[in-house]
């Protein structure tokens, strides 16, 4: 039986290089977009030419209607949600002082909203069949916090929170809920910090002295979605380079 997994933002850096790990291992892969994203045609093309079969459906995950429009749509033509990745996410990085309310909300709507928003549509199908996994992509920002990101560091924090407490609620039911904590990963969202950034203040933070890539957390992703991770739950993964540990 080939199970689903539901990759949010798969489109992304990161969504892409779990969609195609996940594919790799035979599960049938969908991901969710945005509503305005007008670029999945081509992009659904060109993944699908290389034999990767990804469905994606629009969805705005930091709207509940939507999610549940979105959810129920998928189930309908590909059955029940079995891996849900929590991984769609925005930043707008900026001092508290030049903050507003506008990019407060919008960050924690789009981060830490959406989990509540997608995960509520798959969880009682998940409990149901005594199967499931909930992978929720943190940061290690929301680990140690990180200046000019505190709606970022609160997002991706409440997540742990979200986590733990959640993964209480349905151990005894076959599902676990897990967090990973990537530093950071060369993909679009870092490469938007300028480089003279990166270079003076970012990589001298990280002892292996470079980004980690895409793949590398695929590949975590992938043993959480598994069935010998049946025994992990609640947890944290972090991987970072060793910028921070604990
Ligand atoms: P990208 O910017 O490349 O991808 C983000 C994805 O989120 C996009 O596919 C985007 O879809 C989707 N998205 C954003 N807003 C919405 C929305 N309202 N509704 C639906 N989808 C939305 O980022 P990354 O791949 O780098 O990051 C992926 C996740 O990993 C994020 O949660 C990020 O915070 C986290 N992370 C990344 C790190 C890194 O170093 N890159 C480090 C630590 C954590 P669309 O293009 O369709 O808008």
């Amino acid at each position: 039986m080939r199970r689903v997994a539901l990759v949010t933002g798969g489109m992304g850096g990161l969504g892409e290089a779990i969609c195609v790990k996940l594919a790799a291992l035979g599960y049938k892969v969908v991901t969710s977009h945005s509503p305005s994203n007008a670029k999945v045609g081509d992009w659904l093309q060109t993944m699908n030419h290389m034999g990767y079969g990804f469905s994606a459906y629009p969805c705005d995950v930091a709207d509940f209607d939507s999610c549940r429009d979105c959810v129920a749509q998928i189930e309908k033509d590909l059955g029940p949600v079995d891996v849900l990745v929590n991984n769609a996410g925005i930043t707008r990085d900026m001092t508290f002082k030049r903050m507003t309310r506008n990019h407060w909300d919008a960050v924690i709507r789009t981060n830490l909203d959406s989990v509540f928003n997608m995960t509520k549509q798959v969880m009682n199908g998940m409990t149901d069949r005594n199967w499931g996994r909930v992978i929720n992509i943190s940061s290690v920002n929301g680990q140690k916090g990180a200046f000019g990101l505190t709606n970022y560091a609160a997002a991706k924090a409440g997540m742990h929170g979200f986590t733990k407490a959640l993964a209480l609620e349905v151990a005894k039911k076959g599902v676990t809920v897990n967090t990973i904590s990537p530093g950071y990963i060369g993909t679009k969202m870092v490469r938007a910090i300028p480089r003279e950034v990166l270079e003076s203040k970012i990589l001298p933070q990280i002892p292996v002295s470079h980004l980690g890539k895409p793949e590398e957390v695929a590949g975590l992703v992938a043993y959480l979605a598994s069935e010998e991770a049946a025994f992990v739950t609640g947890a944290n993964i972090s991987i970072n380079g060793g910028q921070h540990m604990f």
